[in-house]
Parts: structure tokens; C-alpha cells; sequence
């Protein structure tokens, strides 16, 4: 291990050189040097400039999920991820929802706010007052800082001013409201709060600390909805397992927590795979779950009149196909092709849809058969390969842990010298 994480200069190193520093400085061997070193389909110029000191490049399995039909229109759905299951059960599960009408899934337009922090400000509500009086103005300076996005029906629309009381005392905070067309909107929303900045504290008195964008993107939602017919999920007991876990996730955090994460298994995935900031939309994607003070599930859960199942998502869901890596990554754009949407709000649905169906998927197993199951068919293989299985030795030995009903590591190491000793003999 390095005696001294000070690289000095390391910044300004060509990645190349980067690597050899960094692997004196941590033994790597010729071999993980050179694993490191690949940026897979990202060209090295490319990844060296997306972030700082860049040293190579670091891939996932990239899947395709099946059978999804959203809004009339069917599509496939590029994910990449490194957990298993996840593909399997979204494609099993829009499997599932075409027994009915698919996916129907509507948008809120794609709306951003952008806050403006005002501090010191002698009259607070005098303050709120003069803002709106200004808004006109105001919204004429945020929307001189872009345009390309106002040409495209897009840009700063509307102001809305609050009055916080803080730990520091009251501080008024001005939002911008922006529709961001295609883009995920973060630089051009931060790009207009600043240019604002000197315009609110003129207006207001007071002084302007933060001007950047809020990730809790409650303007920007998608409702997704999907029918479950009771008999092509395994009967009426199925949908009634899975409304009362529906009913466990609503009552306690701790199940909740799980419950949207099972969602964010798709969402994350598909923004992943499209180039997407999923830092934001997990931000979203948790404060606007715990919007009312309580931490609650993206989905609803009930069971129709005839005994089939309903489920609805509602999630922000900042998403764009300009700027970002959704322009940036080859891989990415190939994805978006392949998922064929042609707008951010379409992608956004498409997003909604896959989570809901991961939710569905998660409780459904849950609900029947217990979600090891799948899963451990899946993990088997990996804990096979950790173990040093090859070739075909890798169903073998997953085959053979999944029979004994021992899927461990030191089974599986067992089990790779026993098998290639067969093998070879
Ligand atoms: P961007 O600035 O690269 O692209 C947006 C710009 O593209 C618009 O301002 C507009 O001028 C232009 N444009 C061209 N065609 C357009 C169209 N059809 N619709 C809309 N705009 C069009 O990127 P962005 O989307 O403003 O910012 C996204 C990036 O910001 C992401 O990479 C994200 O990671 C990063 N970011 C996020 C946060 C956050 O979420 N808190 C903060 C800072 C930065």
C-alpha cells in the first residue's frame, strides 16, 4: 500500500502515467494494471476528460430486458448492473403486464427548480414581496443565459419565493422554475441561478450563498401504471401477498427502504445504461418518498373488482439525452438507440415502467416462493466463477451447490478442484 496519498501533480499527469504511479504505489501486478488500463468502448481521450484523475475504466454487464410494453409501444430495455436477477425479473415481469394493456405511464413536462439562497435579508416578507414584483425581470435574466433552450419552447418560467426559518434565522429562498427540455437541465438550472444571483440581492437586500439546482425534482414526475391479471401471476393469493406487502412497506421505514430500493434496481439500471446522473435520481427518488415527513413507497399496491392486481408508480425522474454522458458515452448512445426514445420525458416513462415492474417482480417472489430462490440460481454462478471456476465448470459447480443446497465459497472451491480433477482424468 502507498506510504502517502499526496500525488502531487497527479492531476496534470496523461493517464498513462497516472497508472504507473499509482501501481508502484500500490503493487498492482502488470496483469490488474492492465485491467484497469481498459476503458472498454469509452475511447481513453473520451474517459480522461468526463472526470479527474482519470486512470482507466471499469465496465458492467450490460442486458437486455424483454416484453416491455409502455404506452402502446413495445420496447427493449438495455440495463446494466452487476446484480442478478434484475434482468430476468423485469423482463419476466413485463411479461406479465402485456396479459393486460402493458404500461400506461404519463409525465408532469420536464420542470426543474433552481434555488437561490438570500441571507442577512433585513425584511424578510418585504423581500419575498419585491421578488415577485420583479419576476418578469428576473426570469428575462435567466432566460439570456440560454438560448438555445428558450428557442426550443424550453427555459425559465416561473419564480417562486419562500421564507425559511433556519438554524441561522430566516433566509428567503427564490426558485427558479425551468423547463429543461431534453436535458437533465442541472448546468443550464445552476447556469440561470447564478446569472440571477446580484439581481436578488439587489432586490432583497441580503446576500446570496448557494444558486444551484434541487434534486428533489417533484415538477418532473412519472405515473406509471400496470394490471396484473390474477391468474397470469399465480392466483388471487399472490395479488393479496403482495397488497400486504404493499401495506408492510407503507406501515415501516425499514421495509420501505427495501421496497424502493427493489424499484431503484430498474430505474438505476436502465440510467446506467443510458448515461444518466443516478446520483440525482436517487436523490429524487428518496426525498420525494419522504415528502409527507414519513419515508413511504414509490408504488401503491390494491386489488381490483375482478381480483386482479394494480399497481402505480410516482417518482421524479430527471432524466435528459442532451449533455451529460447520455452524449458523452458511445455505450450510452447505443442504448438509447436501442431503447429508441425520442425525448426525455419518453425515457423518463420508460424508466417509470421498469421500476414498477422490478417492484412487482421483488413482491411477487417475495410473496410466493421467497426471492432466494431465483436469486441464489443466479448468485451460485458468480460464487462458482469468485472460486475460480471456468468454462463449463461454472454451471457444474453452480449446479452442484444449488443440489446440495450449499451455495458457499468454500464449497465452491471444493467443488472446482473435484470437478477439473474429474474433468481431466
Ligand atoms: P448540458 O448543459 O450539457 O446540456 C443542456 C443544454 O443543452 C441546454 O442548456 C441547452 O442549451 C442545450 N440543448 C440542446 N438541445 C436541447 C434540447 N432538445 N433540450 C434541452 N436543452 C438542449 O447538461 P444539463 O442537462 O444542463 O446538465 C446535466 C449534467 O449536470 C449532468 O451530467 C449532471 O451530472 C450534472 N450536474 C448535476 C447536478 C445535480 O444533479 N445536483 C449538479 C451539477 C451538475
Amino acid at each position: 500500500m502507498t506510504e502517502t496519498s499526496e500525488l502531487q501533480g497527479f492531476y496534470r499527469l496523461p493517464m498513462e502515467k497516472r497508472r504507473e504511479i499509482l501501481k508502484k504505489a500500490t503493487n498492482l501486478t502488470d496483469e490488474e494494471a492492465g485491467i484497469i488500463a481498459n476503458t472498454g468502448s469509452l475511447p481513453g481521450d473520451v474517459a480522461d476528460h468526463m472526470i479527474e484523475n482519470v486512470v482507466g475504466g471499469y465496465t458492467y454487464p450490460l442486458g437486455i430486458a424483454t416484453n416491455f410494453k409502455i404506452n402502446g409501444k413495445d420496447y427493449l430495455v438495455p440495463m446494466a448492473l452487476e446484480e442478478p436477477s434484475v434482468v430476468a425479473a423485469a423482463s419476466n415481469a413485463a411479461k406479465m403486464a402485456r396479459s393486460k394493456d402493458g404500461f400506461r405511464v404519463t409525465n408532469t413536462g420536464p420542470v426543474m427548480i433552481g434555488q437561490i439562497q438570500v441571507v442577512s435579508v433585513p425584511k424578510p416578507e418585504e423581500a419575498k414581496s419585491k421578488l415577485l414584483k420583479s419576476k418578469a425581470d428576473i426570469l428575462k435574466k435567466a432566460n439570456e443565459q440560454d438560448p438555445m433552450l428558450v428557442s426550443l419552447g424550453g427555459g425559465a418560467k416561473d419564480l417562486n419565493v419562500k421564507v425559511l426559518a433556519s438554524l441561522k434565522g430566516p433566509m428567503v429562498i427564490a426558485e427558479l422554475i425551468v423547463n429543461t427540455g431534453d436535458a437533465m437541465g442541472a448546468n443550464a438550472v445552476n447556469t440561470m441561478a447564478e446569472a440571477v444571483a446580484p439581481m436578488v440581492e439587489q432586490i432583497t437586500g441580503g446576500r446570496v450563498f448557494l444558486r444551484i439546482i434541487s434534486n428533489l425534482a417533484d415538477r418532473r414526475l412519472v405515473r406509471a401504471t400496470a394490471v396484473f391479471g390474477k391468474d397470469s401471476i399465480g392466483g388471487e393469493d399472490v395479488v393479496d401477498g403482495i397488497v400486504y406487502a404493499y401495506a408492510f412497506a407503507d406501515a415501516d421505514p425499514y421495509r420501505c427502504a427495501t421496497h424502493n430500493k427493489g424499484i431503484m434496481n430498474g430505474v438505476i439500471a436502465v440510467g446506467i445504461a443510458c448515461g444518466q446522473d443516478i446520483r440525482a435520481l436517487e436523490a429524487g427518488a428518496h426525498s420525494y418518498a419522504s415528502k409527507t415527513g414519513r419515508y413511504k413507497p414509490l408504488t401503491t399496491w390494491e386489488k381490483n373488482k375482478e381480483g386482479d392486481l394494480v399497481g402505480v408508480l410516482e417518482m421524479p425522474m430527471a432524466v435528459g439525452l442532451v449533455g451529460g454522458a447520455a452524449k458523452t458515452h458511445p455505450t450510452a448512445r447505443a442504448n438509447i438507440k436501442i431503447l429508441g426514445v425520442k425525448s426525455a420525458i419518453e425515457l423518463a416513462e420508460v424508466m417509470g415502467a421498469v421500476g414498477l415492474a422490478q417492484n412487482f417482480a421483488a413482491l411477487r417472489a417475495l410473496a410466493s416462493e421467497g426471492i432466494q430462490r431465483g436469486h441464489m440460481k443466479l448468485h451460485s454462478r458468480n460464487v462458482a466463477i469468485s472460486a475460480g471456476a471456468t468454462g463449463e465448470l461454472v454451471d457444474l459447480v453452480a449446479q452442484r451447490m444449488i443440489e446440495e443446497k450449499k451455495i458457499r465459497f468454500d464449497r465452491a472451491k471444493e467443488l472446482v478442484t473435484e470437478l477439473s480433477k474429474q474433468k481431466m482424468g
